[in-house]
């Protein structure tokens, strides 16, 4: 009786639903034929209808409204209409979010990529002999005159880089390494495992905190092919400690002719501690110490597209050519635009730094940082929250310069009905999405990464994200 009973219900629920027929002459729903073809809308309004009839079969028999049907469809048509791959402000002050796509190009690249994405280039033509020209042409030389390396090569990102010159150079040979040396960077990227997955053999050397230059020497055999040196980008061993410079492992390769190849990880182009920042190896110096190859992101402190950047000695770069790896792991047409017009930037450091937004977001004063969290500031006078200045440290991130802190200026939310990290949560839905850092019952907002020109849409988004 029961059972006949619910029965009945469903069958009453189905009844109610409106047809297609109904939906797609609904005015609202007609609309939306300006921006999304029929089959589109046809194909949301199934889904939504779909959806009703599993809610009713699941036991929510409520009579389901007319314009609850309506509502869901369009609901559904504007969040279809967003790409999935989206802007987002990027309000944590990590510079080099590997989440959040890391570098943000310098605005000569952003034109460049479209100039070669809407139309043809001499990708591969030499437009002075008319014959086929080399991809890489249009970086090399920039690169060998900003870095004093021979020759280049570029390809998709560093692990690539590190896995071609391995697999070039190493494949079933030995490679020297330190034991404080032997890093993952996110993402899975373990020495031990690249060096394995080039067909080189990892040799072991010195202990977590301290490698001599004999501890390498003592490691050479007949098979050693490579000594390599990983920059500890993204952490420090600090105290007793000692680490071989590549001064002294070049000194060793030229005594048993062997190369000596450096990962750099993040290679900068420009010393920054001119500019009030920690160290880091400068790509020029590292050559000139005597690497014979190095290797560094495009993305990390550069400051360019995703790309894993080669230099070095001729010989050996011209293997990496002919290496069918090279082939699997080149580059298009969008990331050489993109790379030539950065490097372009660091012609004159000053340009550099004022230009490209890693750099210029690195040297943030604190009086700039000040004046735009106040702005911000200003503008959430909201009823609905607290909201608060304060100062704070933001990171570098893209595991670059673990040790820098740099101090920030940040705008602290308060929400007051709802909980943060519903607020954090309306925040990402929305478009551009809004990412920041939570901290206890505050959402912290870290102006650092945030542009002049994204002042007013994030509070614009902040207002809205409060109120809904
Ligand atoms: C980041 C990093 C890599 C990987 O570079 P991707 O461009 O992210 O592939 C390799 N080695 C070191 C030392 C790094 O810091």
């Amino acid at each position: 009786m029961n059972k006949n009973n619910n029965l009945d219900k469903i069958k009453q629920a189905f009844k109610k639903l409106p047809s297609v027929d109904r939906i797609l002459r609904d005015e609202a729903i007609s609309r939306l034929f300006d921006k999304c073809s029929r089959a589109e809308v046809l194909h949301i309004t199934r889904k939504v209808l779909e959806k009703f009839r599993e809610k009713i079969l699941s036991g929510e028999f409520a009579e389901i409204d007319y314009s609850e049907v309506i509502s869901e469809i369009l609901r559904m048509a504007s969040e279809q209409s967003v790409p999935n791959l989206r802007r987002v402000i990027n309000a944590t002050g990590v510079v080099l979010h590997t989440n959040l796509g890391r570098a943000v190009l310098c605005e000569s690249a952003c034109e460049s990529v479209l100039n070669v994405a809407r139309n043809y280039c001499n990708l591969e033509l030499n437009l002075v002999t008319g014959k086929r020209g080399h991809r890489y042409d249009a970086v090399e030389e920039i690169l060998t005159r900003l870095t004093g390396a021979e020759s280049a090569l570029v390809v998709n990102n560093n692990a690539a880089a590190v896995l071609l010159a391995l697999n070039t150079m190493a494949e079933g040979k030995e490679v020297i390494v330190s034991r404080g040396q032997l890093v993952e960077i996110g993402g899975s990227f373990r020495i031990p495992d690249v060096m394995e997955q080039s067909g080189a053999k990892l040799v072991e050397v010195g202990t977590t905190n301290k490698t001599y230059v004999e501890d390498y020497e003592d490691a050479i055999t007949d098979d050693t092919a490579l000594l390599l040196n990983v920059h500890t980008s993204n952490y420090c061993i600090l105290g007793f400690t000692h680490t071989t410079t590549i001064k002294e492992l070049a000194k060793l390769g030229g005594k048993y002719g062997l190369p000596v190849m450096s990962d750099l990880g993040s290679g900068c182009l420009i010393d920054l501690s001119k500019f009030g920042l920690p160290h880091e190896p400068v790509v020029k110096q590292v050559i000139e110490d005597g690497a014979d190859i190095v290797t560094f992101s495009g993305d990390k402190l550069l400051g360019g597209p995703q790309a894993g950047i080669v230099l070095g000695k001729k010989e050996y770069i011209e293997d990496m050519k002919k290496n069918p790896l090279t082939r699997a792991l080149r580059i298009d047409k969008m990331t050489i635009a993109a790379l030539e017009a950065t490097l372009r930037e660091y012609l004159d450091e000053e340009r550099a730094v004022r230009n490209i937004p890693v750099l210029k977001m690195l040297v943030s004063s604190k009086e700039v940082l000040k004046e735009r969290a106040l702005k911000l500031a200003e503008l959430l006078d909201v009823s609905n929250a607290i909201v608060e200045f304060s100062e704070g440290a933001s990171q570098v991130g893209g595991g670059a310069l673990p040790q820098a802190v740099l101090p920030t200026s940040i705008v602290v939310v308060k929400p007051k009905q709802i909980s943060v990290e519903n607020l954090a949560k309306k925040l990402r839905m929305l478009n551009p999405a809004v990412i920041a850092r939570i901290h206890k019952d505050s959402l912290l907002l870290d102006v650092r990464t945030v542009k002049d020109e994204e002042i007013n849409l994030l509070a614009d988004a902040l207002k809205r994200a409060l109120r809904e």
